[in-house]
């Protein structure tokens, strides 16, 4: 029998649940790797890694052992609960959501928890950490929206693919990685040849200084955008289609723009007046090659 992917409650919010050991797999390092039916904790993805995982705890019979990590796993059509190899993040040779494999979230212990299998486990994110996550995360997709407004002069033609406001989507077409931690969001543009192509002017024309001079101003316009949405408090939820790991979710935004939506595989705030701020620093590299946004909300 193959191992059912897992379903996971973390795109709503939550942080406890309760479900039944499905299997114990030892992993490298003499860690062992939990399986449960379903979970609150978010794992990293080994497609996209941008959210880390969740931290916590997992109790059974009354024992709690610490989640030191959660990772996603997979399992192949021709792997099963008893000895079927579980692949590990980057292991893993098929990208997230391939249908013929089953999708794991896995609950890193440091030690072998016994003979666990069958029993049911209370499960308990850590949940001051997810909470900061989550708000590095909103303010990720929030910048996201405020730079492509911001840079949308820049663009001499429409490169094909634009934001939910319409603007050409400077985020996603230049984007070279996203990362959060509980501090922070720090987003990674390339300025190469080919957005170039797409149409991007880094360069000064007559409408706009070179881009090195406009950051301050930039980075200006995208705070003050991004003070708006925060004091509008406007509503996050992530639409959910199935409660599989590997469902297609989706963040959704009330803005006093209009709804924002954009794909999204990890956890968010429910409002954004839980944040007291939301700032975001522009850095662009010496060569010019390079553009960083680091985005830290203040939570009320
Ligand atoms: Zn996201």
């Amino acid at each position: 029998m193959t191992l059912p992917t897992t379903h996971v409650s973390f795109p709503a919010g939550a942080v406890t649940g309760e479900s039944t050991v499905l299997a114990v797999h030892p992993l490298d390092g003499g860690r062992y790797a939990v399986v449960t039916g379903a979970t609150p904790f978010h794992p990293l993805d080994h497609t996209w890694p941008d959210q880390p995982a969740d931290l916590g705890t997992l109790t059974v019979d009354g024992v709690g052992l610490a989640v030191v990590d959660c990772l996603t796993g997979a399992v192949g059509p021709d792997g099963g609960a008893d000895g079927g190899p579980v692949l590990v993040g980057a292991d893993i040779p098929v990208r997230r959501g391939d249908e013929e494999w089953s999708w794991l979230v896995l609950h890193v212990l440091a030690a072998d928890p016994g003979d666990i299998v069958g029993r049911t486990a209370a499960l308990a994110v850590d949940a001051g950490r997810r909470g900061a996550l989550s708000a590095s995360h909103s303010g990720c997709h929030l910048l996201a929206l405020a730079l492509n407004e911001a840079l949308a002069p820049r663009w001499r033609k429409d490169p094909g693919r634009t934001d939910a406001f319409g603007h050409p989507d400077f985020d996603s077409l230049a984007m070279a990685s996203s990362v959060m931690d509980t501090e922070a969001s720090t987003d990674t543009y390339r300025l190469g040849k080919s957005l170039r192509k797409k149409g991007f002017t880094a360069e000064a024309t007559e409408e706009f200084p070179a881009l090195a001079d406009a950051l301050p101003e930039l980075t200006e316009a995208v705070n003050r955008r991004l003070a708006g949405w925060v004091a509008a408090d406007a509503p996050v939820r992530i639409d959910v289609p199935g409660p599989e790991l590997t469902a297609r979710r989706e963040w959704n935004c009330e803005l006093p723009e209009g709804a924002a939506r954009i794909f999204c595989g990890g956890t968010h705030l429910h409002h954004l007046g839980e944040l007291a701020e939301l700032r975001t620093e522009l850095r662009l590299s010496e060569d010019g090659s390079e553009l960083v946004a680091v985005t830290r909300p203040k939570r009320a």
